[in-house]
Parts: structure tokens; C-alpha cells; sequence
């Protein structure tokens, strides 16, 4: 954790994540440790009215696309 991410810029222009204030924008291994551990998935994973919520969870995940 904490390495220097060679792909952040690019990562960055095409990251679905609205929140702006998250130290792990564009840090995508970091991003998706981060999510998995708390049972979560990253905000790319969801379409963007979903996304918008913050509610990162499984259970929304499936929900937004009818699992
Ligand atoms: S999905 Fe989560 S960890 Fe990733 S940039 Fe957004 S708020 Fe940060």
C-alpha cells in the first residue's frame, strides 16, 4: 500500500468515482483492497446513479443490476 501508481493519470480520466476527496483516486490496486475489505466493490463498478449513493456495498451492486 502507499507505492507510487505509474497508471494514475490515466486511471484518473477514466475513473467513475464521484468522490473527489478519496486519497486512493486513481490508485485503482489500492481502490479495490480497500472496497474488498470492507465487503465493498470500487464506484466503477456501479452505473452512475448508483454510484452517486456511496453505497458501495454487494447488495447494491446486484440490486443496480438486477442479480
Ligand atoms: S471507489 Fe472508493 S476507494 Fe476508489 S476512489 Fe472512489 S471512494 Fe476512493
Amino acid at each position: 500500500m502507499g507505492q507510487d501508481c505509474t497508471n494514475k493519470d490515466r486511471n484518473l480520466e477514466v475513473c467513475g468515482c464521484t468522490y473527489e476527496a478519496c486519497t486512493r483516486r486513481g490508485k485503482c490496486c489500492e481502490c479495490i483492497q480497500h472496497h474488498l475489505k470492507n465487503k465493498q466493490l470500487p464506484g466503477c463498478c456501479f452505473p452512475p446513479e448508483v454510484e452517486a449513493s456511496f453505497d458501495r456495498s454487494f447488495k447494491a451492486f446486484a440490486k443496480a443490476w438486477g442479480l
